[in-house]
């Protein structure tokens, strides 16, 4: 059980510029492709998307009276950008430009980053002098520089805080019906009871005159706890599926939340969890998930008003004698709106029978949070900025499996970190597993444990032994256990060669075969010396071959010795396998020949010498 102290968070205002007035950005096209804060897999969406109707060179207008004062291009985001501040004190960035007009590129031409304008590198430019635009003036030209299809990124901005453009009258009137797919609702408790379970129940919607309902199967929704509500919805458009502008709340109606996508300063670019279901969101709007709750008790969130409480319905506040009405209210652009209406009644039902799991729950900026399982032997740490959501998170013992995991002992439990690759924690950030355990650790790894039971080593690179503990990060969740490896890995040379082989020429490769049933292989895993000297080798640690070249090395005729040992992940070693061969000087006789071509046929020298020189 958890309360919050809810922030009060006020809209930022607009800017006291009239509102209403810009131009149009794009000649020739006239769709919006994508809104303002929508769903990105890695941020909010922070300007709009303008259809050039997938082409390249479409003049780009300036949307206001203004002078362009900064260029950019970063090929791995916005591509090639213009950045105009407008007469009323509002900047503009034009992204993925093909080309810029004469003006500007003459400019840039005989500016201080000419090397690098020329050479198409990355950079940002700041006009020594402002170049003076028209509303309407062309800029520059659509394109694909930077990510995505042609297409005309634009934002509008002032002191850190992006502005919709929707409210400067760019795509008032685009955007056609809004679709509500489908509700969810979670319990916030471990306590809490939908339909008599601790469990989310999600029901699909059905078009309805004037708005949408549930799906008659789903006839009343009981509620005993707190329960959060989550939407589904986008808004049609020409093209494509647009994420909405406000969404609204409301039991009995008494509004409880306003979502609006206003304005979001550049800070909060990477909150997106506190706004949208990212586990199931997808940035092509299939579906947007919206959170209709705050569980933001840092006021991170900017889009969200809370209007009472936190979004949350509580049974408490629930008239028990009538069904209670929750309303949704979304609104897309151009005004359209669409509503749903559904009942909700209080559960008086006894559930003392039913066991829940605790399932634990935070959201914490700037600071570390943990969680433990059940036994202590594994800790999970989710470091700066870390969010997860409560019923989306858990910690739950595998019992029943039939797992076998050859050449390795199982040292702790199996846990299922659920649900399965889940990235809402992860904003640019890793999670740490703590692991404490009492044997002996040297030769224990931290293992992800696949559907069929496999078990693959977390890259070694990756964790590190920590006294007692052992910490081990993890970008996603899965199925874990701390495993070890006693057992040695195995080694033998592919083509069987006997010994006393003679090669040409010292130009020549030798592929070994490594085999382990436990940890397996990484870049560091064999060792071989030739003549007592150390060789270079290339590892693949997937089929766990090891191949010998050394172009650069040069023979002597006459015998040599190639000796190697193949180590596992956890420090196991295989015996040493030790090859004699011979490097023929002058001329080969025939049979000696043949062999050598056999060895070289199956993989080319010459691709792999290359390979080997370039690194
Ligand atoms: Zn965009």
């Amino acid at each position: 059980m958890y309360f919050f102290n809810i922030v009060s968070i006020h809209s930022i205002e607009l800017p006291k510029e009239k509102k209403g007035s810009y131009v149009w950005p794009i000649v020739g096209a006239d769709a919006i492709t994508g809104t303002f804060g929508e769903y990105r897999s890695s941020h909010f969406h922070m300007g709009m998307d303008f259809s050039t109707n997938g082409r390249r060179g479409l003049p780009v207008v300036s949307v206001s009276k203004g002078k362009i004062v900064q260029v950019q291009r970063y090929w791995n985001s916005i591509g090639n950008a213009v950045i105009v501040l407008n007469d009323d004190g509002i900047y503009t960035r034009y992204g993925h430009l093909s080309r810029f007009n004469k003006e500007l590129d003459k400019h840039l031409r005989s500016s201080t980053i000419s090397a690098l304008y020329k050479k198409r590198k990355d950079f940002t430019y700041n006009l020594s002098t402002p170049i003076d635009v028209q509303a309407g003036e062309t800029i520059a030209f659509s394109g694909d520089t930077g990510i995505g299809p042609p297409h005309l990124h634009l934002e509008l901005y002032k002191d850190g805080i992006y502005y919709n453009p929707k409210d400067f009258g760019l795509g008032h009137e685009e955007g056609e019906e809004v679709v509500l797919e489908s509700i969810t609702l979670k319990p916030e408790t471990s306590r809490t009871f939908i339909n008599g379970k601790n469990e989310d129940l999600s029901i699909k919607l059905i078009k309805a005159d004037g708005g949408y309902v549930l799906d008659p199967i789903v006839e009343t929704i009981l509620l005993q706890g707190i329960v959060s509500i989550q939407v589904s919805g986008y808004q049609k458009s020409k093209s494509s599926r647009l994420g909405l502008q406000s969404i609204s709340l409301l039991l009995n109606q008494r509004k409880i939340l306003d979502l609006s996508f206003l304005s979001l300063p550049k800070t909060d670019t990477k909150k997106f969890v506190l706004v949208y279901d990212s586990f199931k969101s997808k940035s092509n709007g299939q579906p947007f998930l919206y959170n209709l709750f705050s569980r933001d008790s840092y006021g991170s969130n900017q889009l969200s008003r809370i209007v009472s409480g936190n979004g949350m319905i509580s049974s408490g506040s629930l008239d028990k004698d009538k069904p209670n009405l929750v309303s949704i209210l979304a609104n897309g652009l151009g005004g359209n709106q669409s509503d749903l209406i559904f009942p909700i009644l209080k559960d008086a039902g006894d559930y003392s029978h039913i066991k829940t799991l605790d399932m634990s729950f935070n959201v914490k900026f700037n600071q570390y949070t943990n969680l433990s399982s059940d036994d202590h032997k594994i800790e999970l740490f989710f470091p700066t900025n870390a969010i997860f959501t409560r019923g989306n998170f858990q910690i739950d013992e595998i019992t029943n499996h039939n797992w076998e995991f050859p050449g390795l002992h199982l040292e702790s439990k199996i846990f299922k970190i659920s649900p399965e690759n889940f990235r809402e924690f992860n904003l640019g950030y890793d999670i740490y597993v703590k692991l404490s355990q009492k044997s002996d650790m040297s030769k224990a790894g931290l293992y992800e444990i696949k559907p069929d039971g496999r078990a693959i080593a977390v890259k070694k690179a990756s964790y590190s032994n920590w006294g007692r503990f052992f910490k081990a990060r993890l970008k996603k969740t899965g199925t874990f256990a701390v495993l070890s490896d006693l057992t040695a890995p195995s080694l033998s040379l592919v083509n069987d060669y006997k010994n006393g082989h003679i090669f040409s020429n010292s130009n020549f490769e030798i592929e070994w075969k490594m085999k382990d049933l436990g940890s397996g292989f990484d870049q560091n895993s064999i060792l071989i010396k030739i003549d007592g000297e150390i060789a270079t080798a290339e590892i693949n640690p997937h089929t766990g071959s090891a191949i010998v070249v050394e172009p650069e090395r040069v023979f002597e005729p006459g015998k040599h010795r190639m000796e190697a040992t193949a180590i596992d992940r956890a420090g196991n070693m295989s015996e040493s396998i030790i090859f004699e061969y011979t490097v023929a000087g002058g001329k080969l006789a025939s049979t000696n020949n043949e062999i050598d071509k056999n060895l070289t046929a199956s993989r080319p020298i010459s691709s792999k010498q290359e390979k080997v020189k370039k690194q």
